[in-house]
């Protein structure tokens, strides 16, 4: 990340790493955070919910995954300091009515799907303004900047557009609303390098750090007795 950033001629401040501790057991997040690192990454509901009382209170934490509706509720009594992937404006209006009966305030990245896949949540570059205009009069939701995963198959350099066009994506909503959106979430293990030459602010890195992801994964102790009973 360094050399990456020194690179591009940004200050060395001006990125973030994001470990991404998905189905990582918690004593993996003690390990990095002795190390030094205290912001990670969740994307599952219930997982995350269960590692927050197991770590300390100085671990700052991001959730990075699809937010299903249903899942607000819950997501929002824990304490995310950013949404990267509110994929919705329906999404968006119920971050938006809930934190209203529970005080908080989300920050939050829209996300962009910015290869245009079938298969992917998010905004398309070419419907995401009107849903940013509603987004931007929300009281209490405030929108920092966008997030995009490429297509799979585009790794390292030939990522490079992807970023580039969500960079470009956001100089212009940023200069046609007046706002800053400061934030762009991009990159992951194989292409962080990129995606910092490209603008990356905040760069979500994963098996790079941790190992590769076993299929399950971790489970709370109470919920692995609840599957094998
Ligand atoms: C799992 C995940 C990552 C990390 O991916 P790696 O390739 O392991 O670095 C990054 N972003 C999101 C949204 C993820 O779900």
């Amino acid at each position: 990340m360094e050399s990456a950033v020194a690179r591009s001629g940004r200050p060395p401040d001006s990125v973030e790493l994001v470990a991404v501790s998905k189905t990582h057991p918690p004593e993996a997040l003690v390990e990095a955070l002795e190390a030094g690192q205290t912001l990670f990454g969740e994307s599952r509901v219930q997982e995350f919910k269960a590692k927050v009382p197991v770590l300390p209170g100085r671990v700052r934490w991001h959730f990075i995954g699809h937010l299903q509706r249903n899942k607000v509720r819950q997501v929002l009594s824990l304490p995310v300091e950013l949404f990267h992937g509110i994929d919705s404006l329906e999404l968006a209006l119920e971050l938006e009515r809930i934190s209203a009966d529970t005080g908080v305030r989300p920050r939050i990245l829209l996300e962009v799907n910015v290869a245009a896949e079938s298969s992917k949540f998010g905004f398309r570059p070419e419907s995401i303004r009107a849903s940013l205009e509603q987004i931007l009069s929300l009281n209490r939701v405030s929108v920092e900047g966008l997030m995009a995963i490429p297509p799979a198959a585009a790794e390292g350099e030939r990522a490079r557009p992807y970023f580039a066009g969500l960079r470009q994506l956001r100089d212009a909503l940023a200069s046609e609303f007046g706002v800053g959106l400061p934030v762009l979430s991009m990159g992951m293990s194989s292409d962080f390098e990129v995606a910092i030459e490209e603008g990356s602010t905040l760069v979500r890195v994963g098996s790079a750090l941790f190992g590769r992801r076993s299929g399950s994964g971790w489970r709370p102790a109470s919920e692995s007795e609840r599957l094998s009973a």
